[in-house]
């Protein structure tokens, strides 16, 4: 089979092997039960290591203190040890005078002198407190009086500056438990008791393999049809954040032998296996065919019941867990925090991950599919009454609803959707989140990213989730946004933005963008033509081809009414963002389309002005004075943001 081209393959494996489908789909936690059954229990293999080399691992066993610490009655300041009853009566109108024993204890010094009634020993911070002493004064609350005696002014209570053997850690009592992740303060304790080497659980070796004829790894070139492993990537953190130790072995071609080869190989040497992509029960996708028979007992579980990840794979193969991911890195990284990250941590001997929540509410109403878990990626932003969790996906392919996210929720498979306004909890994904200082939603411009690019230097925390200009106002006039920009023409008196205000929104002017005509650069049925004359030319053309704009977007009203009711070829192909039309054109699959102008310059695609569209901000007037507003607006008039914008193509008003 390896010599086949991947076409052929596909084609021979789909005669074979049509579409079959998930037969049993196990809910998320009976998998993880049969799962956890399958690997536990199972001993933790470990190793003594060398405090420096003990960093990041767990501790394999319960640390007892073998000494006491500090290991003797210590001074904890410059000054003079003594007998508190001697000095009781002391004032400034009563000094007392002591006679000075003949040594002084420095650090490192025994004390040879018994401290009798009415002396005192000088002694130094750290310095071992001498027999007879039990109270430490100041060096600054004595006078000396002659060269072997001080006056003293004030009285001591007994105990005073000295920390007792053992009031630090005690012999005997239980240091550090085992599990705890070793860090600097954990190996300043153990060398504090003079531990040298820490007994460690042995890190399990994680190898990762990514899998898919379309995967190119980071740093090379993307031919056409090509895409970056994300999840090779995504899986290496993800088992280093976990306890494991990633063994990452590239993305293999869709090719059932080479892949065999390298998943035995992989098993072999390592503790767990990772695949993620091939894992649906497709003609092509051929890791499960594998896994089956890599040992036993096999697949536990091949369909979950979550959202997204159905397609998750767990399986034991002479007892290694081998997993295989959904391919999209969203479904990836949710199945592996969820359903991997417990197994990985109990093989590397770490306890179970104490995730950080916070109780948000929802602003909008979240559907959900009935039968399965349902995770939700939010961004957190702070509205009047508390928190709000902001969706943010964008699908399971889409990578950044995860670095616009600050975390989770998890709508349970009974449930039909989670209503708006409803209080949930959101797992963080990572404990210190913070909310933005400003939150911008609305429509996404690559020129909000100029303005508020100085705010973010000044370590201001900005947030611009988009979600359109429609979806902006309805989150500007809830009170849930700081800024809301917007596109919008009113058809009746063609007049941007300004008819769409409510009560308590103000609008500040943003940028004109010129919205225009986009074609590859030489095609000669476009040569002469203005934007009107170019689309009419289109029109007259059968096989010109074009790509349109989603419904509700700004520039789709402009699509519209240059089209006049016309419904040429690629009409309905709606893709949602500038980038995405400029796409399609410089590749070949449309031959026009409307675009923004700094886009088309991107692109390197010829471009024909339209019109001028006004992209403003809608500004909650009771949000108005918040400092971070108020440094936007500042940046947004200033010279170096006009200049930037006027740089990327944009125009400044
Ligand atoms: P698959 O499960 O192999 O059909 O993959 C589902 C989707 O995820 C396809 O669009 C793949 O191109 C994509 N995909 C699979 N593996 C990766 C990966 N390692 N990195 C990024 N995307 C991937
Ligand atoms: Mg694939």
């Amino acid at each position: 089979m390896t010599d086949k081209p991947p076409a052929a393959r596909l084609a021979a494996q789909s005669a074979s092997a049509a579409q079959e489908q998930f037969l049993t789909i196990l809910s998320r936690e009976d998998a993880m039960a049969r799962f956890d059954a399958a690997l536990f229990p199972r001993d933790v293999p470990h190793e003594l290591r060398p405090l420096a080399a003990a960093q990041g691992l767990a501790l394999a066993r319960d640390i007892v203190a073998p000494i006491d610490v500090p290991p003797f009655d210590r001074a904890n300041v410059d000054g003079f040890a003594l007998r508190a009853r001697d000095v009781a009566d002391a004032s400034d109108s009563a000094p007392l005078v002591l006679v000075l024993n003949g040594e002084t204890i420095a650090c490192g010094d025994e004390p040879r002198i018994l401290v009798e009634r009415g002396t005192a020993t000088p002694i130094a911070t750290g310095g071992p407190v001498p027999r007879g002493a039990d109270a430490v004064v100041m060096i600054e609350h004595t006078q000396p009086a002659s060269p072997d005696t001080i006056n003293l002014r004030r009285a001591a209570s007994p105990g005073q500056f000295i920390s007792y053997a053992g009031s630090d850690i005690a012999r005997g009592e239980v240091l550090l438990r085992a599990g705890t992740l070793i860090g600097s303060r954990e190996i300043g304790m153990l060398a504090a008791c003079g531990i040298a080497e820490a007994p460690v659980s042995r890190r399990p070796r994680v190898a990762i393999l990514s899998t898919g004829d379309e995967l190119v790894q980071p740093g090379a070139r993307l031919a056409p049809a090509q895409i970056y492993d994300t999840n090779g990537a995504i899986v290496a953190a993800a088992v280093a954040e976990n306890g494991g130790e990633p063994v990452f072995r590239g993305a293999l071609p869709d090719d059932e032998a080479v892949l065999e080869a390298a998943m035995r190989e992989a098993l072999e040497t390592c503790d767990m296996l990772i695949l993620s992509g091939g894992t649906s029960k497709g003609a092509g996708d051929v890791s499960h065919r594998i896994v089956a028979r890599l040992g036993k007992p096999g697949i536990i579980a091949h369909g979950v019941a979550l959202k997204p990840g159905k397609p998750l794979c767990l399986a034991v193969c002479d007892g290694k867990p081998v997993v295989i991911l959904p391919g999209f890195p969203t479904s990836a990284m949710f199945t592996f925090h969820d359903m991997i990250v417990p197994t990985l941590r109990r093989m590397a001997g770490l306890p179970p991950r104490a995730d950080a929540k916070v109780v948000a509410r929802l602003p909008v109403r979240v559907p959900s599919e009935l039968g399965r878990t349902e995770f939700v990626m939010v961004a957190l932003v702070e509205g009047e009454n508390g928190l709000l969790a902001y969706p943010t996906g964008k699908g399971s392919g889409a990578i950044t609803s995860f670095a616009q996210a600050d975390g989770f929720l998890r709508i349970d498979a009974l449930a039909d959707h989670a209503p708006a306004g409803a209080a949930l909890d959101v797992t963080l994904f990572t404990p210190h989140v913070r909310v933005p200082d400003l939150t911008i939603i609305g429509s996404h411009c690559t020129g909000l990213d100029l303005v508020t690019g100085p705010l973010a230097r000044a370590g201001l925390n900005v947030r611009s989730i988009a979600v359109g200009s429609l979806g902006g106002l309805a989150a500007a006039k809830r009170g849930e946004c700081d800024l809301a920009p917007i596109h919008l023409l009113d058809e009746a008196s063609g007049v941007y933005n300004a008819p769409y205000l409510s009560d308590g929104l103000d609008l500040v002017e943003g940028w004109r963008r010129m919205q225009g005509i986009v074609h590859r650069v030489g095609d000669q049925r476009f040569a002469g033509l203005d934007a009107k004359g170019a689309v009419a030319a289109a029109l007259r053309d059968e096989a010109c081809l074009m790509v349109n704009r989603n419904q509700g977007a700004g520039t789709r009203i402009l699509i519209d009414r240059l089209l006049a009711g016309a419904r040429p070829d690629g009409y309905w192909n709606q893709p949602k963002s500038h980038s995405a039309v400029a796409a399609a054109v410089a590749q070949n699959r449309a031959d026009w389309g409307m675009t923004i102008a700094p886009v088309a310059e991107a692109y390197g695609l010829a471009f024909l002005p339209l019109t001028e569209e006004h992209y403003d901000l809608v500004a909650p007037a009771a949000r108005r004075n918040r400092p971070a507003v108020q440094a936007f607006l500042r940046s947004l008039a200033s010279p170096e943001s006009r200049a930037a914008l006027l740089a990327a193509g944009f125009r400044p008003v």
